[in-house]
């Protein structure tokens, strides 16, 4: 923070764990509100300061374009990082996560030289302009499952529009948010633009929120915990994004291209072992495919190599830490007490893969799972999926729409009429047709519902790390 490396004020560390072992690989600074004070007065010092917030654009963007070369060149070391924080397959966090960051960064780099306001027509010998002025410090907590891509889809356009930041990753997964703290100060970012505090979510999180000089927190992570930060935002109305939960459906129609529908359906629930906030974990498909189409879900299950997260030719490594895996086992037992058919999966691995260590499940499949059970509307973030069949696209929408969630679907049908219909009807924040689970940084991400509000990517993240300033001068 500050652009320095401190030890933490309680003087306490904690052990991230790596989920193929279940032991510590690291040790991690416990961080607390002195820890936070620190930090946001740094923001707020560096916000103050001209030499971020009126740096010439160019110059700005040139050091979010350099963000992204470091990271790039330091690709292997931070996806190590990943793997052993998350369990997630190495070859995801190398080719994949990583990769990615790089690539966000260099898209809000292009953003920096074009945020422009306007002029407004006002009456008489007067003139309106609009101005786009960054939102000042931006408190940041993020999740385990996708540490560093999900907290760069909030850093980079939060830099692009030269507000300073305090960044909380989860305690679990915490050190390639250093790397990039290490990677900025190297790009040229001044010192107190980009703080990290590691820590809990109870002692440094909330410490964040409460914090009268943070002017907004974007938040990513479950919905429970996001109700209660924006009740806590609400004190000093802070400005608020909330990227949280789902129950996404893949809906298949009987005239899809079912071997491309079987594939997205099964990667869209067992990618990254179901640790992804938009994983398609619903599938309802037309009665006429139905069963056919659950035997090719359960052949897919079948060929999703669990394994060694380092492990060449692994599709799936442990989930993410002890609690999930407890919670998964659960629901495997929840599911059958819900009444669904198991087909695949539904017992833990941690024997026959990871030799009586390590948090390995299988990839499992529930089959005709009523739409109103727990396993239907609750979401497990696991590598579980409910199998529900349909007979219209009335039926489709009513029970794709029938949760308390919408932060993504997809719709698997050769009718474009259909497609664009459902879309349309879908009150989800993304609709992936034919496709799932692609992200670019120009296409904005977030939920409807209990699914959160705000945006991130795309230019609606650069409006969300702006305020709107109206100025109106007498020309007369
Ligand atoms: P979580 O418990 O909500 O944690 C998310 C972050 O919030 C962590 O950094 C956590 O810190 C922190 N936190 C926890 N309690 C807090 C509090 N009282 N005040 C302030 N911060 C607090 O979620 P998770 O267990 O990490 O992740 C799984 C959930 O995230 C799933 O429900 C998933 O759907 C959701 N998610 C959503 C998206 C999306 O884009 N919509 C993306 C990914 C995940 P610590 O854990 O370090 O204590
Ligand atoms: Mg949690």
């Amino acid at each position: 923070m500050g652009g320095e490396w401190v030890s933490p004020h309680s003087g306490k560390t904690t052990g991230s764990l790596f989920p193929a072992t279940e032991e510590a690989h690291a040790q991690v600074a416990s961080g607390d509100e002195t820890d936070v004070n620190r930090a946001v007065d740094a923001a707020a010092a560096a916000f103050a300061d001209p030499a971020w917030r009126r740096m010439p654009p160019s110059k700005r963007a040139r050091i979010l374009w350099k963000m992204a070369e470091l990271v790039d060149q330091n690709r292997a070391n931070i996806a190590l990082c990943e793997t052993y924080d998350t369990g997630k397959t190495i070859f995801d966090s190398s080719k994949i996560e990583i990769p990615m960051v790089a690539e966000i960064f260099r898209h809000y780099a292009g953003w920096v030289t074009k945020i422009e306001g306007g002029v407004v027509p006002l009456p008489g010998d007067s003139l309106g302009l609009r101005l786009r002025e960054p939102v000042g410090v931006c408190g940041m907590i993020t999740p385990w499952n996708f540490p560093l891509l999900l907290a760069s889809w909030k850093i980079a356009p939060a830099l692009a529009c030269g507000n300073t930041i305090v960044l909380k990753p989860s305690e679990q997964t915490s050190l390639s948010a250093l790397w990039l703290a290490k990677l900025g100060a190297e790009a040229g970012l001044p010192a107190g633009v980009f703080n990290v505090v590691t820590g809990s979510g109870s002692k440094v999180g909330m410490a964040l929120v409460r914090h009268p000089k943070v002017d907004k927190i974007s938040f990513t992570g479950s919905t429970e915990v996001g109700k209660l930060i924006q009740k806590e935002a609400a004190a000093s109305v802070k400005r608020v994004t909330l990227e949280l939960g789902g129950k996404s459906p893949n809906v298949v129609f009987a005239d899809a291209d079912l071997k491309a529908a079987v594939r997205g359906a099964a990667t869209g629930i067992f990618y990254n072992k179901g640790e992804v906030c938009a994983a398609g974990s619903r599938v309802l498909v037309q009665r006429e495919v139905y069963d056919d189409f659950v035997q090719g879900l359960v052949a897919m299950a079948g060929k999703t190599t669990v394994g060694h997260p380092l492990a060449e030719g692994v599709r799936m490594g442990p989930v993410c830490n002890a609690a999930q895996y407890e919670s998964v086992l659960e629901w495997f037992e929840k599911g059958k007490a819900n009444g669904a058919r198991l087909v695949a999966g539904g017992k833990s691995l941690r024997d026959e893969v990871g030799g009586g260590k390590g948090w390995y499940v299988a990839p499992t499949i529930f089959a005709d799972v009523d739409p109103a059970a727990p396993i239907a509307q609750e979401e497990i973030f696991g590598p579980v999926l409910a199998v529900t069949p349909f007979d219209t696209m009335e039926d489709a929408l009513r029970i794709a729409n029938g949760t308390r969630y919408g932060l993504a679907a997809g719709v698997w049908t050769r009718d474009v009429g259909r497609a664009l219909t459902m879309a349309r009807e879908l009150r989800a924040g993304t609709v992936w047709v034919n496709t799932y689970n692609l992200y670019d940084p120009s296409l904005s991400f977030g939920g409807f519902k209990e699914s959160g509000f705000g945006r991130d990517l795309g230019a609606d993240a650069i409006a969300s790390y702006t305020e709107s300033k109206s100025v109106w001068v007498n020309l007369g």
